[in-house]
């Protein structure tokens, strides 16, 4: 790597295994010098984390449950016990309940809204607020989110409610954090396999559909997600905060693809 990220340490939370989109985005920082702390949700994932977190440099994990206010604070502590300050936070995580992913909005349960923006959405203003604590030079902080939020997709459903309010939230903390010299952004990427995407209805569908239909004609890769987190994250993105960057081959600008007109 060009050393992009040389001498700067970040967090990195919501690395589940090697298809997470939190891997695309570990190993672009890495390959370019970043030092890596990871945080897993329970003991089952620790197993998978580690050899993946040690294949790029780094045996710093902690546990964190970000469900549970004393779980962030005990991870922000630990953070503290071997670095006195980091330059950046990567925010991976989401969580709503399978089975109202799929079918109707409208049968969304009070419990499971409840449980899905608490998760999904004010974890990332939890993180963030001890995460700024910890960056007296400034720093960069990133959250991911998908296109549900701005326009109505397939079984989405409660999960694009949460993501405009994630969306939303990355503006708010710009503004709060801004003046410290701290960037908040959030990437909006198109559909990846991965274990929380394998929840959503029809997923296979979904990703044949972008394929087709996006200008770039493919789907993106943790790797191309990963490249435009590189920027966000490091100097090259000094002038941008509180923006959702889409990285979709494009499909957010599309109102209807060209085809070889059929005789109507
Ligand atoms: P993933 O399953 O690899 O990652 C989701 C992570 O969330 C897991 O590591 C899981 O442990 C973590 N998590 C869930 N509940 C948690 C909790 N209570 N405490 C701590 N961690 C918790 O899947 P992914 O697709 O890489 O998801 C990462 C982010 O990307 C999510 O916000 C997701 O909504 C977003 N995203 C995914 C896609 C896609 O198509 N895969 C597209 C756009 C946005």
């Amino acid at each position: 790597g060009m050393g992009l990220m040389k001498g700067r340490r970040g967090l990195i939370m919501g690395l589940a295994n090697d298809k997470s989109i939190a891997w695309g985005i570990a190993k672009a920082l890495a390959d370019q010098g970043a030092e890596l702390a990871f945080s897993y949700q329970g003991d089952a994932l620790k197993k998978r984390v580690e050899p993946l977190a040690a294949q790029i440099g780094s045996d710093f994990l902690a546990e964190c449950d970000v469900a549970d206010e004393a779980s962030i604070d005990a991870l922000f502590h630990t953070i503290a016990t071997r670095w006195d300050s980091i330059d950046f936070v990567v925010h991976a995580i989401g969580f709503s309940d399978k089975d109202q992913l799929r079918g109707r909005y409208a049968e969304t349960t009070r419990d499971n809204f409840l449980m899905t923006m608490d998760i999904s959405v004010y974890s990332f203003t939890a993180v963030a607020r001890r995460a700024a604590a910890m960056m007296p030079r400034g720093g960069s902080m990133l959250t991911l989110t998908y296109y549900g939020a701005e326009r109505v997709m397939p079984h989405y459903n409660v999960m694009g409610v949460a993501k405009a309010a994630l969306e939303a939230s990355v503006r708010y903390l710009a503004e709060d954090f801004g003046k410290d010299g701290i960037r908040v952004n959030a990437i909006s990427a198109g559909p990846i396999k991965t274990l929380a995407a394998s929840g959503i209805g029809d997923f296979r569908y979904i990703l044949k559909w972008n394929e087709l239909n996006s200008p770039l004609r493919r789907n993106v890769s943790q790797e191309d997600v990963g490249k435009s987190a590189l920027y966000l994250l490091s100097d090259l993105g000094s002038g941008v905060t509180g923006e959702t960057h889409h990285v979709d081959s494009g499909y957010h600008i599309v109102g209807m693809k060209a085809v070889d007109a059929p005789d109507i």
